[in-house]
């Protein structure tokens, strides 16, 4: 994983201060705020590495739409993924850790080695002797007619966010694992039915999510059938659903459409220099290395497994850690 050591030590003394060009330079900059990248910030900033998190555009990524986490180990009550994400920042913040909000990073150029060149759509540009990226991942689409035109208007990738607006509606929750259940059963607080709709006749999501969803009252399954357009007026009204079995076609009255079948990592801004999987994960070794010394990456964008938390908590942490080992081999 060597592909270049033209470590420039002069560059690397400067630490979050302005070169030459006025361009900010700085000793780490983490690209991404959900778990990984905050928990990255926060051992950085504890090792005196003064790190810069360009946070994007939501602060804490997916985490920060989740209503709740019962699965994230020293709260055993609970809590919001809202919460959770801001006493992360709070920690990082408190050992110097500096986070800049609403600023996503358009470009960046990891092939002439360290320092990394950074650029945000807020127009500024940095320097960084070393970058750990955790942009995470973006819920997948369906690509079906009406899917666009609706999202905001009856069609949702957040029951967080939306299920508020189907209070005593009849909604369509596409997906089969995890996330689609865990989804559906808040949803169940709002709408008064839930239909379920999974291409297959068994579902992907853990056995503790299925009892609870088949115990719901308002939990219905329509089993080996897909979503082939979404349409209405306006507003979701309908969605027109084929059996892939029997390939028998019917339109089918709804109010809204939460869709949640997978994630994809949002690694397209490294095409060509980070190495990634054929789903686009960004490769790693088991230290958080990626191909680019110096350019080290945790969390989703490089999990396509586990995708929890805790785990991309325990990955930033070891990003972390190998970074600050890295810089401290430069000197
Ligand atoms: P997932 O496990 O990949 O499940 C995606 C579901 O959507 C599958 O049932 C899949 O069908 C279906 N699907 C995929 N593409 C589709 C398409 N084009 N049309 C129709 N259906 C499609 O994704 P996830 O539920 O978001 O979970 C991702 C990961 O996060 C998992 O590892 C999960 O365990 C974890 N997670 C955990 C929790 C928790 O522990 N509480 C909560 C949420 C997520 P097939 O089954 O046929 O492939």
């Amino acid at each position: 994983m060597s592909e270049n050591l033209s470590f420039n030590l002069s560059a690397s003394s400067a630490n979050s201060g302005a070169n030459g060009d006025g361009i900010q330079h700085e000793k780490v900059i983490i690209i991404g705020s959900g778990p990984a990248g905050l928990t990255a910030a926060l051992y950085t900033a504890r090792a005196k590495l003064d790190p810069l998190v360009i946070a994007g555009h939501e602060l804490g990524g997916q985490v920060a739409l989740t209503h709740e986490i019962e699965n994230y180990p020293g709260f055993p009550e609970g809590l919001s993924g809202q919460e959770l994400v801001e006493l992360m920042k709070s920690q990082a913040e408190r050992f110097g850790a500096r986070i800049k909000l609403f600023s996503a990073v358009t470009e960046v150029n990891f092939r002439d080695g360290a320092p990394f060149r950074i650029t945000t759509d807020d127009g500024a540009e940095y320097l960084a002797d070393s970058v750990i990226v955790t942009t995470g991942a973006t819920p997948r689409h369906l690509n079906v007619p009406g899917e666009k035109e609706f999202t905001g208007q009856g069609v949702s990738y957040c029951g967080t966010c939306d299920g508020f607006f189907f209070r005593d509606k009849e909604i369509v929750v596409v997906g089969g694992g995890d996330s689609a259940l865990e989804e559906g059963l808040f949803l169940t607080r709002f709408a008064s039915k839930i239909d379920v709709v999974h291409r297959r006749d068994a579902l992907r999501a853990g056995q503790t999510l299925q009892d609870r969803a088949f115990a719901n009252e308002k939990m219905n399954f329509i089993w080996d059938t897909v979503v082939e357009e979404i349409s209405g007026d306006g507003s979701v009204e309908g969605v027109r659903l084929r059996n892939v079995k029997t390939g028998a076609v019917e339109d089918y009255a709804t109010e809204g459409v939460f869709i949640f079948i997978g994630h994809d990592p949002n690694s397209d801004i490294f095409d060509g220099q980070l190495e990634r999987d054929e789903f686009g994960y960004v490769i790693t070794d088991k230290e958080m290395h990626t191909n680019i010394e110096g350019v080290f990456a945790a969390g989703e964008i490089q999990d396509r497994i586990y995708r929890q938390v805790a785990t991309s908590v325990g990955q930033g942490t070891a990003a972390a850690m190998s970074c600050e080992r890295w810089l401290a081999e430069q000197e």
